[in-house]
């Protein structure tokens, strides 16, 4: 495997905040305990199997079978190690993936899926399949079939090592890999420049021209591990199959070796997937935590019990687990404003500037007749109004599907509040970008404790993000019914709607939230006809088709807004298909 500089600074923030140290102790704890849907709870897996249907569809020894798994199941050590994309910059779980935990018979297959979205709420869903399991969402046999959340996976993971999932297997790590215990420094190489990774496969016989290295920099330059054994590993290969060797890594990249003469082998990049067999070097990698020490982008004592146990099967001590947020300074932050220093603090909740009303009053009226925010005013609009900007790319800056993006309304079925307006040239002083992002990113992980807690230290609860979402659109990820009301009592909108026109309850319904937020959003007053994304559909007729069980349950605080937006779009939809079927009559 090769690890670029982007990856590897990546991974270091996703060792922070995406499986919180809570998540981890609490799942652990439920687990030893014997209450294995306790730890899924505590992990925020849904479990999505019931083990008396196994019992009579597939007999006793099966369901004990999986039963016995399941009390070992260590859903936060999955979550540690599932895919994720961060050279994106993005934190998140690789959404729509279907990974094979265990296979008992070709019908019963224990799986897990990721996300359906990037950014929405991180809960994986632990489920029973049957062969064939496609990448192909609507091919894919589940056990019991109908449940909308189960059918939306594009890729499947076949067969994930067990020491993944399982506790009893997590001390294989390493061995699965073939290595021992560390020190592992001598197998990473940095080969970050042209000419060192040239002359590091010439060593091993292997030549790759210059300019091929130039064009595929980015499949080429970083950390390697192991060439030795990846060359030998070709060469083996190379005896059974003349000609060109494939090998590489699934999901990542490729290379190509041909016979050069003289024994020496040419190596060039491969862009394609591999049609027909290839030499998988999974194996010859290291643990990415491994890795990380090795860089020094980790601190052991920040790993997850179960991995430190793995790479350090000698120690003593339990780690600590990843790092809790630090209680920001509450030091004010200096702007520059008006050709003058002054300080910005936070009072209560808010952003607090050394400016009168009437000041504040006739900068907002500068700004309505198209001035721009400067110095002080810029600071506290964009902590709090959101961006500095424009989201970075219009189409979606997550590379994965997301809900919120690119959802800006065409004509909504009904009227809308307006959106925030990003201020747009308002700059954050850096110490407030970094308090933002981290807020953010616990919300993102469902890491309520560290979002209260930087609350409690005094940060805005009107915080908005890059894209002006509030933590109110975080709340099927936060779970959290007394963070929602202390969040509504700070004054935040329930209808605040982000710069794509998402409110909190379309984000929460849409975002796999809980029914409680749900419910709790709409009697907090959040407009139950507001839309969803660029099709205009009601967040009721979504429901109502994709979570029927939440439709039904919300039945009762249906406002006649709902009702009217609901059976308008259903209208709509119905003429529209009349419509395409007499095109159809028309043009057969
Ligand atoms: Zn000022």
């Amino acid at each position: 495997m090769i690890l670029t500089d982007a990856d590897t600074r990546g991974w270091r923030t996703v060792r922070r905040y995406a499986v919180p140290a809570p998540m981890i102790h609490r799942a652990t704890e439920r687990r030893l305990a014997g209450d294995w849907r306790g730890a899924c709870s505590a992990a925020d897996v849904a479990v999505d199997l019931d083990l008396s249907r196994i019992k009579s569809r597939f007999g006793t020894t099966a369901a004990a079978r999986v039963e016995q798994d399941l009390q070992h199941f260590a859903p936060d050590l999955l979550r540690w190690h599932l895919p994720r994309r961060p050279s994106t910059g993005h934190t998140a779980l690789s959404p729509r993936r279907l990974s094979v935990l265990a296979r008992y018979r070709d019908d019963l297959i224990l799986v897990v899926g990721s996300p359906r979205t990037g950014y929405g709420r991180q809960q994986l869903r632990l489920f029973l399949a049957a062969e064939p399991l496609t990448s192909r969402p609507s091919q894919t046999h589940r056990d019991d079939s109908g449940h909308e959340p189960c059918t939306w996976h594009m890729a499947v993971d076949r067969d994930l090592p067990r020491h993944v999932w399982d506790a009893r297997h997590a001390g294989e790590l390493l061995s699965w890999y073939g290595l021992g215990p560390g020190p592992h420094d001598h197998l990473v190489g940095d080969l970050h420049d042209t000419e060192r990774f040239v002359r590091a496969w010439a060593e091993l016989g292997v030549d790759v021209p210059q300019r091929q290295v130039q064009i595929n920099r980015h499949m080429a330059l970083g950390f390697w591990y192991r060439l030795p054994e990846i060359v030998r590993a070709v060469r083996d290969a190379a005896t059974t199959t003349p000609g060109q060797v494939v090998a590489g890594w699934r999901d990542q990249s490729y290379l190509s070796f041909t016979p050069a003469g003289g024994g020496r082998l040419a190596m060039d990049f491969y862009t394609y997937t591999p049609r027909d067999a290839y030499v998988p070097l999974e194996r010859l990698g290291l643990p990415l935590d491994a890795l990380l020490i090795h860089l020094g982008l980790i601190d052991p004592d920040h790993l997850h019990p179960l991995i430190h146990a793995a790479l350090f099967p000698s120690a003593t001590a339990s780690p600590a687990g990843p790092p809790r947020p630090g209680r920001p300074s509450a030091d004010p932050v200096r702007v520059r404003c008006g050709g003058a220093w002054h300080e910005v603090r936070w009072v209560g909740g808010r952003v607090h500037i050394p400016h009168s009303e009437q000041e504040q009053q006739r900068e907002t009226m500068l700004v309505t007749f198209g001035g721009s925010r400067s110095g002080c005013f810029a600071a506290k609009t964009a902590m709090e109004n959101g961006p500095a900007g424009l989201p970075r790319s219009p189409r979606n800056d997550t590379d994965f599907p997301d809900p919120w993006a690119a959802t800006v309304s065409v004509t909504p079925a009904v009227p809308q509040a307006p959106p925030v307006r990003p201020a747009r040239q308002a700059r954050l002083p850096r110490r407030l970008t970094e308090q933002r992002r981290d807020l953010m990113r616990l919300a993102l992980h469902g890491d309520t404790e560290g979002v209260v807690s930087l609350l409690d230290a005094g940060v805005s609860a009107h915080t908005r993000d890059h894209r002006g979402r509030t933590l109110l659109h975080f709340m099927a990820h936060l779970r959290d019914l007394t963070l929602l009301a202390r969040l509504l009592a700070e004054g935040l909108d329930a209808d605040g709607a982000d710069v794509a026109g998402v409110t909190p309850l379309v984000a929460a319904a849409y975002g796999m939230g809980d029914l409680a937020v749900i419910r709790a959003l709409i009697a907090a007053g959040a407009r139950q006809d507001a839309t969803v994304g660029s099709t205009g559909e009601p967040i009721t007729a979504w429901l109502e088709t994709a979570r029927p069980d939440v439709f039904a349950a919300i039945a009762d605080l249906q406002d006649s807004a709902a009702i009217t937006a609901r059976l308008h779009w259903r209208r709509q939809m119905a003429e529209s298909a009349r419509a395409h079927a007499a095109w159809l009559s028309r043009h057969p």
